[in-house]
């Protein structure tokens, strides 16, 4: 059986688009209770961004804090709850962010229509009824969160996503000058994830002739953005990066991630590390998985003086080693993809806590 892949339904692209958000969602608000609601990332709160929302009567605006915590489910199950309680379904959801802020925007539009609370819905075709209409802006580019079919919770047991048919976004709006800001740590790690989904892709058995024509031009396009002679946040940078990170998301549509994110989820799952850099730090360790990803790798972090943090596992307990290697080795996708159908003849926990004790 192959992938049927929910795609998303449309696409702006170019530098101010997001000025066209107003006239995008018009149409739409007729639907439900008759407003919408935007899940902005509170990095925008008193910015110019703010005030270029397009706000009509009854909507709701929501900062979130993705600065410290990535989305969990208490937090989609709250919100949901709150808006409920007060103004009923909503005509959509807008999410403005990072892979944080759009992952929200994705989970509540689907939880607008399931009973119970979200960690129900964490794994494959769980959701039962389609959610309302949402919208994606990412505002910093990488992760493929804006086209991805999966919505990254962490839960009170896990850190998976609710992924089904329902969680692609309706609508794109890839405005590059948005992400202008992002810092420059971010910018790498962020991107870094993108560059990473690509080796992973581009390894493993679900590769196949759809997901490298997409993982090609999004690695060439990583290349010219860290590597490149006029490497650097421009905004000739920030426009392909933001495609590179759309296509290394559909190169994944039909492919895995692997060994890398199976260990960054284990990371971000105890010590709550951002996915981004978790990925960083997890990949570095990998010579024997991933070796030309790695050396490539190693030139863009030399390229800008990024320097990842080092012997981490020195303060790590036993017991928290223990812990990732578990939430890493139960990400059994992503074996499968890595090593083959056999993985569990060639992974224990032994294995993956060495990987960890080397960061
Ligand atoms: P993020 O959204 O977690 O955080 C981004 C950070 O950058 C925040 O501190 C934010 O304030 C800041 N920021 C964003 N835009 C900015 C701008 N224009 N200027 C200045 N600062 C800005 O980071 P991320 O790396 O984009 O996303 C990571 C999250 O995405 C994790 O929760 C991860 O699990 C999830 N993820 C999801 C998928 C998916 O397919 N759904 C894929 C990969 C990662
Ligand atoms: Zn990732």
């Amino acid at each position: 059986m192959y992938k049927n892949i929910k795609n998303i339904d449309k696409i702006v692209f170019g530098r101010g688009s997001f000025n066209q958000l107003d006239e995008i969602i018009e149409p739409i608000r007729k639907e439900n209770n008759k407003y919408f609601v935007f899940i902005v990332d509170d990095f925008f709160k008193g910015k110019e961004l703010e005030k270029r929302l397009p706000l009509h009567n009854k909507d709701i605006v929501k900062f979130v804090f993705t600065g410290k915590d990535e989305p969990k489910t208490s937090q989609i199950d709250q919100l949901r709850d709150e808006i409920m309680n007060t103004q009923g379904l909503p005509s959509g959801v807008v999410g403005i962010g990072g892979g944080s802020a759009m992952d929200i925007a994705k989970a509540l539009s689907v939880m607008f229509a399931q009973e119970g609370s979200s960690t129900l819905y964490q794994g494959l075709n769980l959701a039962k009824n389609p959610g309302v209409y949402h919208l994606g802006i990412p505002t910093i580019s990488g992760t493929g969160a804006e086209c991805s079919t999966t919505a990254v919770l962490t839960g009170p047991e896990k850190k998976l996503g609710i992924k089904c048919e329902y969680t692609p976004f309706n609508q794109l709006i890839l405005d590059s000058e948005l992400t202008a800001t992002v810092p420059k740590d971010k910018w790498f790690y962020t991107g870094m994830d993108c560059y990473i989904h690509c080796i992973e892709s581009s390894t493993g058995r679900l590769y196949n002739t759809f997901s490298k024509a997409y993982g090609d031009t999004s690695l060439d396009l990583c290349r010219q953005v860290y590597l490149g002679e006029n490497s650097g946040q421009t905004p000739e940078n920030a426009e392909k990066l933001m495609v590179a990170s759309l296509f290394g998301g559909l190169s994944l549509s039909y492919s895995e991630v692997g060994v890398c994110h199976a260990l960054s989820y284990g990371l971000s799952y105890v010590f709550g590390t951002r996915h981004g850099i978790a990925n960083c730090i997890s990949f570095n360790v990998l010579d024997d998985y991933y070796p030309q990803g790695l050396q490539e790798f190693r030139e863009m972090l030399e390229t800008h003086n990024i320097s990842l943090p080092k012997n981490l596992a020195q303060t790590w307990t036993e017991e928290q080693i223990t812990k990732m290697a578990e939430i890493a080795y139960a990400l059994s996708h992503m074996w499968d993809h890595a090593l083959g159908v056999d993985w569990q003849t060639k992974l224990n926990l032994d294995i993956i806590k060495d990987l960890f004790r080397r960061m």
